[in-house]
C-alpha cells in the first residue's frame, strides 16, 4: 500500500503552495481590514492581477478540458490544489472554470455562455434551490410553460450563490408538472436582460452571500434548453454531485492553517509563568485536531481518488462531505479558543471561518442529506461494508 504523492503532485502542491506563500498571505492583512469595514472580497483589480499572475505560473482552468485551455487535472492533484489555496482566508479561485453541465451546452451555446464564462467575461449562477425545494429538489415549483416557439418562466429560486452578480442563469424549472421533477424538469440558460430580478440575502458568513431570483413572466427562446427537455433534474443532480470532494478539500486547507496557527500560539503565549502549549487542556485540543484532520484528509483524498478511477464516487463523497465539514467547524472553534479573546476579533481570520465554514453542512446537501445517502446505500445493498478493501 502506498500512501505517498507521485512526483509531479508534489511538484504542482508545492508551487501552489509558493504561490498562496508569496502572493495570497501578504493580502490577508489588508483584506481583513476590507471586512472589519464592511467589504467581502478583494478589489476587482485585485483580483484580476492574481488570476493573470497565477495563469502565468499556469494556474488556470484546473478542471477544465484541453480543448478549451484548460489543465484537465486529475481529481486528486485539484484537491491538493484546493487545500493549499482554502489555507488563507483571502477568497480567490483560479481563473478559467465553468460550471460542469455547460460542457452539454450546443456549439452556440458554448459560445454564448460556455467560453466566456471560461474566459471570465460572464458569470452564471445556478439556480435549483426554492423557498419550498431545497433538500427535496423534487417539490420545485418554479414552471416553464409553452408560448409559442418560447417558454415562459415564473417562480421564484432562493440561496443561489452568485446570485446577484450574475448576469445569466441556470435555471431548472418544471415544463411538464405531470411528469413531475424527475421527468418533467428542464435546465435553461437564462440572460439577466431577459427580465429576472435578484435580492442578496444576508447570512452568517458574509464573504459569498446567496440571493433570492424571482422570475415572473421572464421570456426564454426554445434555443435557450440545455441539454434535452425534461432532463432538467438529471443535469441538476450532476452539478451538485460534482463539487463534494471539492468541498472536502477545502476544509482540510482550512483546518490545516488553523492547527498550524493554534499550535504557534500555544508555544508563544504566556499565562502563569509558562507558555499554555505546556497545559494538557491546550495539547489534547491539538491533538484531537491532528487526528480528524489526518482522518479527513484521507476521507477527501479517496473520494477524489475514486473520481479519477472512474468509480461512482457518490458514496466516498458523502462520507468525505459529511465528515470533513463538521471536522473543520471543530477545529477552528478549537484553534478559535486557544487564541482566547484574539481568536474572537476580527484581527485574525478565525472568526470569519469559524462563520464561513457553517455554511458548509447546508449547501450542496446537508449533512442529513449525506447521511441519507450512506444509509440508503448499505441497506440496499448497493455499498459493502469495509469500503474499498472489502
Ligand atoms: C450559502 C449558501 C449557498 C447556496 N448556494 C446554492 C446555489 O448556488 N444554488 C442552489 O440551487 N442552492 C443553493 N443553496 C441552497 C442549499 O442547497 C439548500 O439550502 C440545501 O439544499 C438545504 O435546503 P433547505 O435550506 O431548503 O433546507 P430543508 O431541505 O428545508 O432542510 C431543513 C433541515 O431538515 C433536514 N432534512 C430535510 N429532509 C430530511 C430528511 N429526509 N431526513 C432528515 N433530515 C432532513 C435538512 O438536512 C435540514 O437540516 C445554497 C445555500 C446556502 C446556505
Amino acid at each position: 500500500m502506498d500512501f505517498e504523492l507521485s512526483d509531479e503532485q508534489r511538484d504542482i502542491r508545492d508551487t501552489v503552495r509558493a504561490f498562496v506563500t508569496k502572493e495570497i498571505l501578504p493580502l490577508e492583512e489588508d483584506f481583513l481590514r476590507l471586512v472589519r469595514d464592511g467589504g467581502a472580497r478583494l478589489p476587482r483589480d485585485e483580483e484580476r492581477r492574481l488570476r493573470a499572475k497565477a495563469r502565468q505560473f499556469g494556474f488556470w482552468g484546473l478542471s477544465t478540458p484541453e480543448e478549451y485551455g484548460g489543465m484537465a487535472l486529475p481529481a486528486v492533484t485539484q484537491s491538493l490544489i484546493h487545500a493549499e489555496l482554502a489555507k488563507s482566508c483571502v477568497p480567490f479561485r483560479f481563473g478559467g472554470e465553468a460550471d460542469n453541465i455547460l460542457y452539454g451546452a450546443d456549439a452556440a451555446q458554448q459560445e454564448e455562455y460556455l467560453k466566456p464564462t471560461i474566459e471570465g467575461e460572464r458569470l452564471g449562477c445556478f439556480a435549483l434551490t426554492e423557498p419550498g425545494a431545497g433538500s427535496d429538489a423534487g417539490a420545485i415549483s418554479t414552471y416553464a410553460r409553452r408560448d409559442g416557439d418560447d417558454w415562459l418562466i415564473n417562480g421564484e429560486k432562493t440561496f443561489i450563490s452568485n446570485g446577484h452578480e450574475a448576469d445569466y442563469a441556470i435555471v431548472i424549472a418544471l415544463t411538464d408538472r405531470d411528469k413531475g421533477a424527475h421527468h418533467g424538469a428542464t435546465a435553461f440558460l437564462v440572460d439577466r436582460e431577459a427580465g429576472w430580478t435578484s435580492s442578496p440575502i444576508s447570512t452568517m458568513g458574509s464573504w459569498h452571500l446567496p440571493a433570492s431570483l424571482t422570475f415572473d413572466d421572464v421570456r426564454v427562446p426554445a434555443d435557450k434548453v440545455l441539454g434535452e427537455v425534461g432532463g432538467g433534474f438529471q443535469l441538476a443532480m450532476r452539478w451538485v454531485g460534482k463539487g463534494r470532494y471539492v468541498i472536502s478539500a477545502q476544509c482540510v486547507g482550512i483546518a490545516e492553517r488553523c492547527l498550524r496557527m493554534a499550535v504557534d500560539y500555544a508555544g508563544l503565549r504566556e499565562t502563569f509563568g509558562r507558555k499554555i502549549g505546556q497545559n494538557q487542556a491546550i495539547q489534547w485540543m491539538i491533538a484531537d485536531s491532528e487526528t480528524e484532520l489526518e482522518a479527513a484528509r484521507w476521507l477527501a483524498l479517496r473520494a477524489a481518488w475514486d473520481v479519477d478511477r472512474g468509480a461512482d464516487a457518490r458514496h466516498a463523497s458523502a462520507m468525505a462531505k459529511l465528515f470533513c465539514t463538521a471536522m473543520v467547524g471543530r477545529v477552528v472553534d478549537r484553534a478559535l479558543q486557544i487564541h482566547g479573546g484574539m481568536g474572537y476579533t476580527k484581527e485574525l481570520p478565525l472568526e470569519g471561518w469559524y462563520r464561513a465554514i457553517r455554511a458548509m453542512r447546508i449547501f450542496e446537501g446537508t449533512d442529513e442529506v449525506q447521511r441519507l445517502i450512506l444509509s440508503r446505500d448499505l441497506l440496499r445493498g448497493h455499498t459493502r461494508i469495509g469500503g474499498h478493501l472489502a
